[in-house]
């Protein structure tokens, strides 16, 4: 029986729908902690799950998140057909799609799909927008299409103290305007990284006091 059974002529579902909602933030927002931690109580309900990501910072098919937990997951290449993975298990309850902001934009249809054909409950993960503060096309999709869109507001903050809103993308010490919407960082130190800025400072360009070197105690 449902609350609104008396007033309505409308039928109740018989069970609810499956959802697709979507946690964005800037990087180290926490968002592969959220995903990893969300599969966990999923799986804790017995509900069968699958973790997919695509170019995670471990560089290998796994969710890995900056506090040290890790998870084996499928890694999405461009050509895989996410309704076709799911329908190759025997039961998938959910999803966890972590990094979705790099999937294509085919397969943000597919994970609609599978909420909506399948009652598969769709909980995506990314960056809404890219180095140049435009918003990646699969992040896009999201925005259009999910049930819900969560801005995840964990501490994660501008060298200047403000909020951290955008991705800069540092090449050689400056920061880029133009380039490739998707180039993986190298952690070994390399010539291309990415800083977490606030809008004032993102739009200025200014990488404040650590623009020549990286601060000891962010890498502590
Ligand atoms: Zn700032």
């Amino acid at each position: 029986m449902s609350e609104t059974s008396a007033l309505s002529a409308v039928p109740a579902p018989p069970h609810r729908d499956a959802v697709l909602r979507f946690f964005h933030g800037p990087m180290d927002c926490g968002k592969s902690t959220l995903a990893l931690q969300m599969n966990y109580n999923h799986g804790r309900q017995g509900r069968r799950g699958l973790v997919l990501t695509k170019h995670d910072r471990s560089g290998g098919p796994r969710v890995t998140s900056r506090i040290g937990l890790g998870l084996e997951a499928v890694e999405v290449v461009d050509g895989l057909d996410l309704v076709e993975l799911v329908l190759a298990h025997a039961q998938v309850d959910y999803l966890i799609c972590d990094e979705a902001c790099f999937y294509t934009v085919a397969q943000i249809e597919q994970l609609a799909d599978l909420v909506d054909g399948h009652g598969v409950d769709v909980y995506a993960f990314g960056l809404a927008s890219d180095f140049r503060s435009q918003m990646f096309p699969a992040a896009q999709r999201l925005f259009e299409l999910a049930d819900e869109v969560s801005r995840l507001q964990v501490e994660v903050l501008c060298w200047c103290g403000r909020q951290g809103r955008l991705n800069a993308r540092v090449v050689d010490g400056v920061m880029a305007r133009t380039g490739e919407q998707v180039m993986i960082a190298d952690t070994d130190g390399a010539q291309v990284h990415y800083r977490v800025l606030c809008r004032r400072h993102y739009r200025s360009g200014d990488l404040g006091e650590s623009r020549s070197a990286p601060l000891a105690a962010s890498s502590a």
